[in-house]
């Protein structure tokens, strides 16, 4: 195992009626802004659960954090953040309400141009401190440090992270998730499926406690994942919500390495061309595996056994039976799994690559193995 250090300070209060708890999680002394995205919380009954929790509280208003948060938006929460004095932020939505609210806690103390924090990794010395009611999940957002925003003007897609804009503390409810659209639903199990596999899907350092927790959050996605598609109890609702937090709130990558390569490629696809998040994960995923079957070969045979139960004893045939049978998880899940399904074409490769370069992402993964000419390969075969 890795050496490591360990913490996560976000406090979880989960279930039913949870958003109540806000009344008190709050010091009444705070000014709070409650920042949201299109609405939906308004049509579900989470605003008005979380409006009257905080009755008592002096609360402003900001709307509008689009999927993909952008710099161009919440630039301007961080204006009304400064001019009003907000010293509290409270997050109602999914990952990019909770990640543009993470940047805009961090914008609105930075000296400087905020933009380095994401284009030049500027780091974040102070942050208004921020809180969550999830209604999406999906990122794992809502317990850690990190956040993906969109500078809509020159196509980028970048992540920042800072404990300084952990959440104090994330509500989960899952009975928020009966208004989730079918397509919301997808993309949460994949992404946290994803997550999971990008800490647990490289070379092995016998850390057996994270390798048995991330099997087990993919064996309770596996399960559980698409029962959520037929009238899902409250308990599949809760398995589902507590995997996708536990599949990226820094345990199960605690001490081992990690591989974000997958993420890479699929952030440059959703800053060209508009795919949602997990979308463009469940594209590169299987690609990624097969193109890097012989660096990742042990963990393959470890995932294909202990997760799919092949018993093949041709490590190759095995390998390739677990990589397929992931693909089939994500069709299960009502996910698409290639480029060509949403009309993007053999011209792509070449944008995507130049991309890439740009940011310079021409190493990334466990070994940094995953070189711009494998990238290109990876898109090919995503095709
Ligand atoms: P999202 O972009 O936050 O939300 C997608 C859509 O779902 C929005 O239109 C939203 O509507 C709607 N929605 C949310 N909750 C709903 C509910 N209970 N009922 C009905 N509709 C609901 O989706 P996400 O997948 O959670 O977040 C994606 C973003 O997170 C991407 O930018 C991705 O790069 C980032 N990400 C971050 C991390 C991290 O660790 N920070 C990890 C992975 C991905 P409203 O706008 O009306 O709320
Ligand atoms: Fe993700």
């Amino acid at each position: 195992m890795l050496n490591f250090s360990y913490s996560n300070n976000t406090c979880i209060h989960f279930g039913t009626r949870q958003i109540a708890k806000l009344a008190s999680a709050i010091d009444k002394n705070h000014k709070v802004l409650l920042a949201y995205g299109g609405g939906s919380i308004k049509s579900n009954g989470v605003y008005q659960q979380v409006c009257d929790a905080l009755a008592e509280h002096q609360v402003i208003e900001f709307s509008g954090i689009e999927p993909n948060p952008s710099y161009e938006t919440t630039m301007k929460a961080v204006e009304l953040v400064k001019s009003e004095q907000v010293d509290f932020i409270l997050a109602v939505g999914g990952g990019s309400v909770i990640d543009g609210c993470k940047f805009i806690a961090a914008a609105a103390k930075f000296d400087g141009e905020p933009w380095d924090i994401l284009a030049k990794n500027a780091k974040v010395s102070d942050a208004v401190p921020l809180a969550v009611v999830l209604t999406l999940p999906a990122t794992g957002s809502e317990s850690n440090s990190f956040a993906v925003v969109s500078r809509l003007a020159t196509k980028d897609k970048f992540a920042f992270g800072s404990p300084l804009v952990q959440p104090k503390f994330a509500i989960l409810d899952p009975s928020v998730m009966a208004s989730l659209p079918e397509r919301q639903i997808t993309n949460g199990i994949v992404d946290a499926f994803v997550h999971v596999m990008e800490q647990y899907l490289t070379y092995s350092v016998n850390a057996k406690v994270q390798d048995r927790f991330a099997e087990g959050i993919l064996q309770t996605l596996i399960e559980e994942g698409p029962k959520m598609f037929a009238e899902p109890d409250a308990d599949t609702r809760a398995n589902v919500m507590w995997s996708a937090t536990m599949a990226l709130n820094g345990l199960i990558g605690a001490g081992v390495p990690q591989d974000w390569s997958t993420h890479g490629i699929g952030h440059e696809i959703t800053a060209l061309y508009g795919l949602d998040h997990a979308q463009t994960l469940a594209i590169i995923l299987p690609r990624m595996m097969w193109e890097m079957r012989e660096e990742k070969q042990a963990k393959l045979l470890q995932f294909a056994r202990r997760i799919w139960h092949i018993e093949e004893e041709n490590a190759d045939d095995a390998i390739r039976l677990a990589i397929a049978k992931t693909e089939q998880f994500f069709q299960q899940v009502k996910m698409k799994t290639r480029l060509s399904d949403y009309q993007l074409e053999s011209d792509v490769v070449d944008a995507l690559v130049a991309q890439l370069e740009r940011h310079g992402q021409t190493a990334m993964g466990e070994t940094k193995a995953v070189t711009i000419e494998r990238s290109r390969k990876i898109i090919e075969l995503s095709l």
